[in-house]
């Protein structure tokens, strides 16, 4: 189909949609913000601030995901579960940055497929919760919605829903997308350089000496095509990265979506790749809603409890004209559930021949507590759910083209197992997440490997 039938054709699903629509359905996980006339020149500001990406990158980013779907490419989508104005620095968002990088030269190694790179950062600041309050002692105040909402600490001021918060989470992201394309502008994902490809302290791991001994052939073949070519190959020195969250603050979302000159439509200029969370997927709702307009590519978490029936339904909301890369659905389903409730979703998307692209969620569905009160996740589950992804989508005659994961390039203690066996007490030593738990360095590696032994070869 051509670009311009198909921004014909979306036109006439979206006339009478706005960036402000969404004001008519029924807005879930949303704060109500006390002042409205400080929400309002608050938005005014933000609309007149500049975009965070450009139409262009989302347009080339939705033609990548496009090759996935048809498996050309895979995805690795990965970040904190909830980014926080106080962890905006160089090392969180180096390491973090690191960790993906060596992911996904893991994964093309590997499965021998270029790997689409989208970082869950630049604006994962907002987040659904359980309820809408908490108390302790007696005390009933608003929950934390996330740092672009109201503050962690229990008191009456810190929960206050704060719009001004929106301006503040605006410029961090712009910070971390800037320090993000400067560090590989500036060769941070050279395969030229080795050394920037080293390991810290994830040397003393298990799979350490597998993986620099990848490293080391990469460098070997690199330097025999320069060899045979008798120039430097300049495209091994930088590589695409793309920013995505959680759409969840419409009031932030709205003041970022524009019209741009050369392209039709509207985009969502604050991220490349927004998705919908699991507990704002209804139907009616505010969220699909606002997503239906914007021209880039979105994604949907779909999680044990969507029909069939319901999911084609979102299908249509979001992509009636099955446009290639418009459309991801990232299932987490748990590693205990994902063979029951996967299936019969796969083959009715598949009966129905709609194009999307699937993606395995292997964290949200295996979330459970510890005797000593931590929120954690197992690696044997992360791993079981993703092994069983591959294998369902296989048996279904699908494809599973992408991974999402939280993540860290620190050496947090959030999730247990992995090579080093991390157990409850080591949960202690260094537990830092605010919300879900994530994979540390060495467990996200580990996850990369496992995925080619799965898949590769
Ligand atoms: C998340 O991605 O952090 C999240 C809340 O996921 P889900 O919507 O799938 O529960
Ligand atoms: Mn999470």
């Amino acid at each position: 189909m051509s670009t311009a039938h198909a921004t014909a054709i979306s036109a006439s699903h979206t006339s009478d949609w706005t960036p402000s629509s969404w004001r008519d359905k029924p807005a879930l996980q949303m704060p109500t913000y006390p002042d409205a006339d400080e929400l309002a020149a608050t938005q005014a500001e933000l609309r007149a601030l500049p975009p965070l990406v450009t139409s262009r990158e989302i347009l080339s980013l939705k033609q990548q995901l496009a090759e996935a779907q048809e498996g050309e490419r895979f995805l690795l989508q990965g970040g904190d579960c909830a980014e926080t104005f106080a962890e905006c620095n160089s090392d969180v968002i180096s390491n973090r940055l690191k960790v993906l990088l060596q992911m996904s030269l893991v994964l093309v190694h590997g499965l021998k497929v270029p790997v689409v790179r989208v970082g869950r950062f630049a604006g994962q600041y907002a987040k659904p919760r359980s309820a809408d309050t908490e108390t302790r002692d007696g005390v009933t105040l608003p929950s934390y919605r996330g740092d672009i909402v109201n503050s962690p600490e229990f008191t009456e001021q810190a929960r206050r829903p704060d719009p001004r918060r929106m301006i503040k989470a605006h410029a961090r992201s712009a910070m971390t997308m800037n320090f993000v394309r400067s560090l590989i502008d500036g060769g941070f994902a050279d395969l030229h350089h080795p050394e920037y490809w080293g390991l810290g302290w994830v040397s003393q791991s298990p799979h350490a000496a597998d993986y620099q001994k990848m490293v080391a052939g990469i460098g070997d073949a690199v330097r025999f095509m320069e060899t045979l070519a008798g120039r430097r190959m300049q495209s091994l020195n930088r590589v695409d990265f793309y920013t995505s969250h959680e759409a969840l603050l419409l009031h932030y979302e709205e003041a970022q979506t524009r019209q741009v000159p050369r392209a039709d439509g509207w985009f969502n200029l604050s991220t490349h790749f927004p998705w919908i969370g699991m507990r704002t997927a209804a139907l009616d709702g505010a969220h699909l809603e606002y997503f239906r307009g914007i021209r880039n590519p979105v994604a949907v978490k779909v999680g044990p409890s969507v029909t069939p029936d319901q999911l084609l339904r979102v299908i249509d909301a979001l992509n009636p004209d099955d446009e290639p890369g418009r459309l991801g659905l990232i299932h987490r389903m748990g590693a205990e559930h994902i063979a029951d409730k996967l299936p019969s979703l796969l083959d009715a998307v598949k009966r129905e021949g709609r194009r999307v692209l699937w993606v395995c969620d292997a964290m949200h569905g295996n979330t459970e507590s510890t005797s000593n009160g931590y929120k954690t996740r197992q690696f044997k589950n992360i791993r079981s759910e993703i092994e069983q992804a591959f294998d369902l989508h296989e048996a279904a005659g699908t494809r599973l083209g992408g991974v999402h994961l939280e993540l860290t390039g620190e050496n947090v203690t959030e999730c247990l197992g992995g090579a080093r066996q991390l157990t409850e007490v080591d949960l202690q030593r260094d537990y830092r997440t605010t919300v879900d738990p994530r994979l540390n360095y060495e467990q996200a590696l580990e996850i990369a490997m496992l995925i080619v032994r799965k898949r590769g070869q």
